[in-house]
């Protein structure tokens, strides 16, 4: 029988007691910092404007004189200096890969060893070398489905690059490849299990899942119930972004996402710019020493909140509790990013409409988006315009989405672009 419950990928470093680790935090926070400064061009100019110099960053309460950069405007730090906004310490040429997220904004990968540094969160959900794991994160474009399978496979795993979508075709590999392991939405790993269970896969019965690592998500806990005690799968729920990797895990414990050992995580106050203490809600600041993409203070927009409180699993780092939502109108909607300009960009294309708005529901375990349109006044109603609307749509936010027509006084709040009506219990 398999130990899926106690282990560690980095035992000495996951357990520092707290002087160790504090002097550890200070190290990897000066050499990032000055890496970043001396490297990275916009990190450079951006601590000359606030008048720090590296050597005067010596501690984690230093940071706070240094300006976030904040994702929702790495579209435009970007486009003024493409491909990487002077954020990357080395030359395009000199990556491993670039991806491309929905913007586009430009993410590069460096040559590092691990780049995304998923290996902890692995060993820390359960998964275990000789595992067979079924990756249906995605694979073009989008960091997501390559930085999952490289720390698996160098923790040992064998895995099969599934990516998103033909999910009969999934439960059937689940099944004919004996996959232990699943890497995905938690979503999608429902809709699979209940194509499996049409098909007659069930546990005993031709699954033989018992890990699962979700991400990008909300992991609502009535889910993660129905998943253990009716298909036996153990199911952790790790946090990350595509500029900055793995920010967070669960252990065996579930008791919040640990913060991984080797970078800074901040959270901090979004009005203020000020780091706030353990239980206070702050946006997701992180400050990264990777060689190749050193960030420092960069704002992801999560809001969150973390705690202090030992876990008993032994790991000494602290733990995002939870994700509570954005700072902005953006949302995540079946773990893509949808931003309310790419509202604006789908309304720019169909030019017989007056306005867009996007309300995301929640079906089952799934999210639903339906586009509710206006129309101009020498504009009408006709299948043709909604199925043009939904192909657009599609195009722009990877997403397929229902189209209502509306007339202007039925909205609910004209000026959102993005209603979230999801409910997570
Ligand atoms: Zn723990």
């Amino acid at each position: 029988m398999i130990d899926r419950k106690r282990g560690f990928y980095d035992e000495a470093q996951e357990t520092m007691p707290p002087e160790e680790r504090e002097a550890f935090r200070r190290t990897i926070l000066r050499n990032a910092v000055k890496h970043a400064y001396e490297n990275a061009p916009a990190t450079r100019r951006k601590m000359d404007e606030a008048g720090v110099k590296p050597s005067e960053v010596n501690g984690i309460a230093d940071l706070a004189r240094i300006p976030v950069t904040r994702k929702a405007d790495l579209k435009s730090i970007q486009k003024a200096e493409l491909p990487f906004g002077g954020l990357a310490a080395a030359p395009p040429r000199a990556m491993r890969r670039i991806y491309v997220s929905p913007g586009p904004t430009y993410d590069p990968e460096g040559r590092e060893e691990s780049h995304w540094r998923w290996e902890k969160a692995f060993v820390a959900a359960g998964f275990r070398p000789g595992d067979i794991v079924q990756n249906t994160f995605m694979y073009h474009f989008s960091p997501a489905g390559l930085m999952f399978d490289e720390a698996l496979i160098r923790i040992g795993c064998t895995v099969i690059p599934a990516g998103v979508g033909n999910t009969e075709m999934q439960a059937q590999v689940m099944r004919d490849l004996c996959v232990t392991g699943y890497v995905g939405t938690p979503s999608f790993l429902m809709t699979v299990l209940e194509k499996g269970k049409e098909m007659g896969i069930t546990p005993g019965n031709g699954l033989r899942l018992q890990v699962a690592l979700v991400a990008a998500e909300m992991l609502p806990e009535t889910l993660r119930r129905t998943f253990q005690e009716e298909f036996g799968i153990q199911v952790r729920q790790a946090y990350g972004t595509a500029d900055a990797g793995s920010l967070g895990y669960e252990c065996h414990e579930a008791k919040g996402m640990h913060i991984p050992d080797e970078i800074l995580l901040e959270l901090v106050d979004p009005a203020t710019g000020e780091p706030v203490g353990p239980g206070k809600i702050g946006e997701v600041v992180v400050t990264l020493p990777n060689a190749t993409y050193p960030l420092v203070r960069f704002g992801t927009g999560d809001l969150s909140l973390f705690t202090n409180e030992p876990c008993p699993c032994g790991r000494s780092s602290s733990r995002l509790v939870r994700i509570v939502g954005r700072i902005d109108q953006v949302t995540k909607v079946k773990g893509m990013f949808v931003h309310p300009e790419q509202v604006q960009q789908i309304e720019k294309k169909v030019p017989e409409v007056e306005s867009l708005q996007l309300v995301i529901t929640r079906v089952g375990h799934e999210d639903q988006m339906t586009i509710q349109a206006t129309l101009k006044s020498t504009a009408s109603h006709s299948d043709e315009l909604g199925t043009r609307i939904s192909e657009v749509a599609r195009e722009i936010t990877r997403l397929r989405g229902e189209v209502v027509f509306v007339d202007r006084a039925d909205l609910e709040d004209e000026k959102r672009k993005i209603i979230d009506k999801r409910k997570w219990e």
